[in-house]
């Protein structure tokens, strides 16, 4: 009963205007909005056992009885994974009639997920967008320019749903050429502008060179960005970048970043949290399960991103908690003679580096006799490669005592190689950060390889060979 007035209220407080949503969800006691997500939960755990044949069959082959379920702790180590979403399908997970559909792939395989979803989700996803954006400031006589990419992805029309709410000027460039954009977005003299973040460090680098308009700010999704080129674009515009975080499975936002930009605001009234496998500092694989109503409800999703929940008040005075700060996928963790290394270890090892481009990858090999880690960075001029080196020498001595002290150990080699601008991206969407040159050896030695070209030389050589290889597909999202 008090769980059905609860979510009268919060139906209620989500159909007025993003003002008064703000205030009245506020008004929410903690322990009701608790009562509510479980109550949610278990409707989500009833509908998906009952109609989705994965789930069906999943439970019963585990013999898990559902109904004594109220919590997805207690589902011991029963998980769905994006390899599920591939191999079973998406109808396999649909309960109900599905109005529209997306895609999404992943860094392991070039093969896409599809999720389907329903208009409904699309109003209820706007509605969220529309708070949240009001929060920041945006209201409608601003005026919004938004270069996200069109095909096939989430984000373009979860912002649109979410600017119609909030009422404001709207124009869709699609993912063009930033410095295209730039000439035919001032005509419209937007105040925020959407995008891809490493899009948006190349929008940056034309405002800083052309000149910056008034912006009030700037917003991007869809990957990550490391605080150095944030800082980058903040400065070209003199206006702050926010961060929001969400995967196609889940349907735009499972967060967004406040004015202190440290972690994202976690979507709670939607999504149920929590973090597997868990380090001492809490930091583990980010695992999520949907409460809403879904056209395919999600139970217990790994999200394949490393992080730690984050509880209690944020600078901001925003009660709900937060998703940290995304370390790196956790297929992109590589334990080597180097230590348990992921992408946040090279990010700060690069960070304050002079001559850099913002983009980066990172290769771990084995030379016979030892790993060889070889951090790929792009540059104007290449005869600056054993500055650059020694610089990132310097900050492994000063910030990774750990992993110095296993190379003057001599259990590994780390090493730079230059590239030219924008050059290691090629045509992905996103960058594959660490790649683990040894499984694709291990992979080539089983195979008796037949490729035709040489696993060992594929990331030494040009950029765009690296991009038209096989492999292609780990490098892009
Ligand atoms: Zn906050």
């Amino acid at each position: 009963m008090l769980t059905s007035l609860v979510e009268v209220a919060e139906r209620a407080a989500l159909r007025t205007s993003p003002r008064f949503a703000v205030e009245l969800l506020g008004l929410i006691p903690a322990p009701a909005v608790e009562a509510m997500r479980r109550a949610r939960f278990r409707r989500s755990l009833a509908i998906a056992a009952a109609r989705s044949s994965f789930y069906r069959d999943a439970f019963h082959r585990r013999g898990i009885d559902v109904g004594r379920i109220s919590h997805p702790s207690e589902l011991g180590d029963f998980y769905t994974t994006g390899e599920d979403l591939r191999s079973f399908g998406a109808e396999a997970f649909r309960v109900r009639r599905a109005d529209t559909a997306f895609e999404t792939t992943g860094t392991t395989s070039p093969l896409p997920k599809r999720v389907f979803f329903s208009r409904h989700e699309i109003e209820d996803m706007g509605r969220l967008s529309a708070l949240w954006l009001h929060l920041l400031g945006l209201r409608r006589d601003d005026r919004v320019v938004s270069a996200f990419d069109c095909s096939f992805w989430v984000s373009p029309y979860v912002l649109r749903s979410g600017l119609d709410m909030l009422g404001c000027f709207h124009v869709e460039a699609g993912k063009i050429d930033a410095a295209e954009f730039y000439e035919r977005a001032k005509a419209y003299a937007p105040t925020a502008i959407f995008g891809e973040p490493s899009w948006m460090v190349r929008l940056a680098e034309i405002a800083a060179a052309r000149g910056a308009w008034p912006l009030k700010f700037l917003l991007a999704g869809g990957e990550n960005i490391s605080e150095s080129a944030r800082q980058m674009v903040e400065d070209a515009w003199g206006a702050p970048l926010y961060l929001n975080y969400g995967q196609t499975e889940s349907f735009g936002a499972l967060g967004a970043e406040c004015r202190i930009k440290n972690g994202y605001h976690r979507n709670d009234l939607y999504f149920l949290f929590e973090v597997r496998d868990a380090d001492a500092d809490g930091y583990g694989e980010l695992v999520y399960t949907t409460l809403s109503d879904r056209v395919m409800p999600l139970i217990r999703y790994r999200s394949s991103d490393l992080t730690r929940l984050i509880d209690g008040e944020c600078a901001c005075g925003i009660r709900m908690g937060r998703v940290g700060k995304i370390r790196g996928r956790c297929d992109e963790l590589v334990v080597c003679g180097m230590g348990n290394v992921g992408p946040w270890v090279f990010a700060e090892l690069l960070r304050d580096v002079p001559r850099i481009g913002t983009d980066w990858q990172v290769a771990v090999r084995h030379d016979g006799r030892k790993d060889a880690v070889v951090l790929h960075v792009e540059m104007e001029d290449r005869s600056h490669v054993d500055a650059t080196e020694s610089h990132v020498l310097t900050n492994l001595r000063d910030r990774f005592a750990d992993f110095w002290n296993n190379r003057q150990m001599r259990l590994y080699d780390l090493t730079v190689a230059a590239h030219p601008i924008g050059s290691l991206r090629g045509s992905g969407r996103k960058l594959r950060r660490v790649v683990d040159e040894r499984q694709l050896e291990n992979r080539a030695a089983v195979s008796n390889d037949t490729r035709p070209f040489q696993t060992r030389d594929r990331l030494s050589g040009a950029a765009h060979e690296r991009v038209a290889a096989p492999e292609a597909g780990d490098l892009r999202r």
